[in-house]
């Protein structure tokens, strides 16, 4: 039998920097993987993913993602090395509240972190079996590009996957049950975007439900219709674990169960916030809880990002979601059309909404599409973290010309 501090399972972003983290801290570190190091993430999404965004061709991106997961896996191989870590390869199951089976051994800890992260959901509906129907894993897995392209589903993996097919040639339909695209961005920025990729030559089916999948023309059929906990063989009910209906583990504010005091759920299978840097902040916040550290995380600032082309990112609420809250709003908007460098870069197309509250100045949220916008949006969410105002943001110097000037422009 292993004894050790503290246990994790899976080595996903959220699992891997929970390790890292605690072993700088001094503690002894068993971690569990069934799979490849870096998880979901870097083998099979933000990663292989955003490499595609960034390759000409479908054989260029090809190419360019099996070597750049690899290089990073060995970047995560080496985190794992640290002398407090002990890396077990293997499905990790519980025995009971401290123990958990790693094939024919048991690992004991004082804490356990799970961060087994989350799976594709598949909708039930008829012809799902047929196999031209792929989830974003066995999209990545194709070696020819489909001619013809239908994608169920307008959230992120599906508008992502959308834009980067269309780039390499193929034709894409989008099919969507609601009527706009991305429900986290801002509605009036969300359609623009979409604007934008049907004039770029994707087809889009808003309002419609797939009933069959043989009705569809198409060589293959993306299922992006959203992501759900991984728990299977994990064998919770041993730690006297129980999920919420949505299958997600529920945790407290500090990721910790809370009938459980040594066990803490963190990342995509908590369901909270699934993404990356979520699960890795969340690692952080869960390791210092542990360790009786305090830190300032504001996890209510949460920035995200949309790999389109162009991208769009946002942080904070909507603004119908500032009208339902009764929130006495003013929103700020500039347009990518009236900035120097983007001009000068030939990416005119974006724009972006600052929501500052009237009543005391602070800014409150943005949302926005246009080249870069996720490193703006980024500047956007640290001044949140720092509560700045909206005038506090015009006595700031931007350096010019750079499209981080747009921020200053509705001023
Ligand atoms: C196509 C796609 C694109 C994405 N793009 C982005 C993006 O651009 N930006 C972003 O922030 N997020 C993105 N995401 C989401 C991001 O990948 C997840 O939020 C993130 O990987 C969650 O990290 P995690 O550590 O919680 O889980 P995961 O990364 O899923 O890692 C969990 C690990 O646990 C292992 N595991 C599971 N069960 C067991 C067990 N019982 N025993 C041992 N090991 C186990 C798994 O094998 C896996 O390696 C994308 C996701 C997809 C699918």
């Amino acid at each position: 039998m292993n004894k050790t501090d503290l246990l994790i399972i899976g080595a996903g972003p959220g699992g891997y920097r929970a390790a890292e983290y605690a072993a700088k801290q001094g503690l002894q570190v068993v971690i569990v993987e069934e799979d490849e190091v870096g998880g979901t993430c870097l083998n099979r999404g933000c990663i292989p993913t955003k490499t595609y965004v960034h390759s000409t061709s479908f054989a260029e991106a090809r190419e360019r993602m099996i070597t750049v997961v690899s290089q990073l896996r060995s970047g995560v191989e080496g985190i794992l090395s640290h002398p407090n870590i002990t890396l077990m390869r293997g499905k990790a199951s519980f025995v009971d509240t401290c123990s958990c089976s790693v094939g024919g051994d048991i690992v004991t800890a004082k804490n356990i972190i799970i961060a087994t992260g989350s799976e594709t959901k598949w909708l039930p509906i008829k012809g799902v079996d047929d196999p031209r129907v792929v989830d974003s894993t066995g999209l990545l897995q194709l070696e020819t590009l489909p001619k013809k392209l239908c994608i169920i589903g307008a959230g992120v993996i599906g508008m992502e996957f959308a834009s980067v097919f269309q780039r390499f040639g193929s034709e894409v339909t989008v099919i969507e049950y609601l009527k706009e695209c991305l429900p986290a961005l801002d509605s009036d920025i969300a359609k623009r975007l979409r604007k934008l990729l049907e004039k770029r030559g994707i087809t889009f089916k808003m309002k419609t439900a797939v009933e069959n999948v043989a009705d569809l023309d198409a060589d293959a059929i993306l299922m992006a219709t959203g992501r759900k906990p991984r728990t299977e063989g994990l064998n919770v009910e041993a730690a006297g674990i129980t999920l919420a209906p949505n299958g997600t583990i529920p945790v407290d504010s500090n990721y910790q169960l809370s009938a459980l005091g040594n066990i803490y759920a963190i990342g995509d299978v908590n369901g909270k916030q699934m993404l990356a840097h979520a699960a890795e902040m969340q690692a952080v916040h869960a390791v210092n809880h542990i360790l009786g550290k305090t830190d300032n995380i504001r996890f209510n600032i949460m920035p995200a990002a949309i790999f389109t082309e162009p991208e769009a990112a946002c942080v904070g609420p909507t603004e119908d979601q500032l009208k339902e809250q009764g929130v006495n709003y003013e929103c700020h908007k500039a347009f990518w059309r009236a900035n120097g460098k983007a001009l000068a870069m030939n990416e005119t197309e974006g724009m972006l909404k600052l929501f500052s509250s009237v009543d005391n100045g602070l800014i409150l949220g943005c949302h926005a599409y246009g080249a870069h916008a996720a490193d703006i949006v980024q500047e956007v969410s640290v001044l949140m973290c720092r509560d700045t105002t909206v005038s506090q943001l015009q006595d700031m110097i931007h350096i010019h010309p750079t499209l981080g000037e747009i921020l200053k422009a509705p001023f």
